[in-house]
């Protein structure tokens, strides 16, 4: 069982993000971390995998960096690790992306494809579905919950009245959400054992692939400061108060 989970290495969030003064494209340091989506993603596999006789790989584009994203990914377990950078890539919008990632995980060969719901930085939340198109197989998205057999895959899918039951046969593609299992913390074992784990990188043209970035960001402007809330003294009717608030925003 060939289980590939796509790992996103992103700017460190505890530290504030800068964009490009011309391109206002986010800058991304070679000190990267695995965006936390992605722990979800690598732990479902290693289950799934430990539990199939399977293998693990990571699959992500970006600038390699450090590879310290990578690596932490390494440590949880998984087997080996596909990287593709190149510089063309900066600024790649989600169908770009999806597009790389298709062909990097279409020469690697799975079973199953894990990936997080959505990115912490760019959280455009489509590329998953995008791979599953490109690679013609099923989308399986917002997995509460994944069973796998040796030919087919089962999910709770998450919903707003509670969860689906989707099902699918293999070769397929899952998308988890946050909390779906406990992410393992890497031990110094694993740590010592990721700097000896294979970790091969391609360029766009070792794929076979042209750039193709049409994105352009014309403007960015700030989010609006949130101003201090309303303070309401509760001298027994505070709560006609806020039922008026309610109404006001239309939420009753
Ligand atoms: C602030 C900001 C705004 C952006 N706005 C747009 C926009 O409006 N339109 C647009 O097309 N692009 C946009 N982008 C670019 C887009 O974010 C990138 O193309 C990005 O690489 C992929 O999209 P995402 O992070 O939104 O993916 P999502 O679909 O949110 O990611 C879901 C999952 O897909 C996998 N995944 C995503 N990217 C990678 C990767 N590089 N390597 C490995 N796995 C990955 C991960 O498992 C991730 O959890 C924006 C980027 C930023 C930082």
């Amino acid at each position: 069982m060939k289980v590939v989970v796509c790992v996103k290495q992103i700017p460190d969030p505890a530290s504030p993000y800068t964009l490009e003064a011309d391109s206002h494209w986010l800058v991304r340091p070679s000190e990267q971390v695995l965006d936390d989506t992605d722990r979800y993603g690598v732990e479902m596999g290693l289950q799934l995998a430990q539990a199939n006789e399977g293998s693990v790989t990571l699959v992500s584009m970006g600038p390699a960096g450090n590879m310290q994203g990578i690596r932490q990914a390494l440590a949880m377990g998984a087997d080996k690790a596909v990287v593709v950078d190149d510089s063309t890539l900066r600024g790649a919008d989600a169908l770009t992306t999806a597009r790389i990632l298709a062909k990097a995980i279409a020469n690697e060969g799975f079973d199953l494809v894990i990936a997080g719901t959505e990115s912490t930085d760019g959280y455009s939340g489509v590329v998953p579905q995008m791979i599953a198109e490109l690679l013609d197989v099923p989308a399986l998205t917002y997995a509460t919950t994944v069973d796998l057999s040796p030919d087919a895959v089962s999910i709770h899918r998450q919903t707003d009245l509670g969860y689906d039951v989707v099902n699918a046969s293999l070769p397929a593609l899952v998308t988890v959400t946050a909390g779906v299992v406990e992410p393992r913390y890497p031990t110094f074992k694993g740590i010592m054992e990721a700097k000896k784990k294979p970790v091969e990188t391609f360029s766009i043209a070792d794929l076979g692939l042209e750039p193709t970035i049409e994105q352009t960001v014309a403007a960015i402007t700030a989010a609006p400061e949130r101003t201090a809330g309303e303070k309401i003294e509760d001298e027994g009717e505070a709560y006609l108060r806020i039922v008026e608030k309610l109404e006001e925003v239309k939420v009753i």
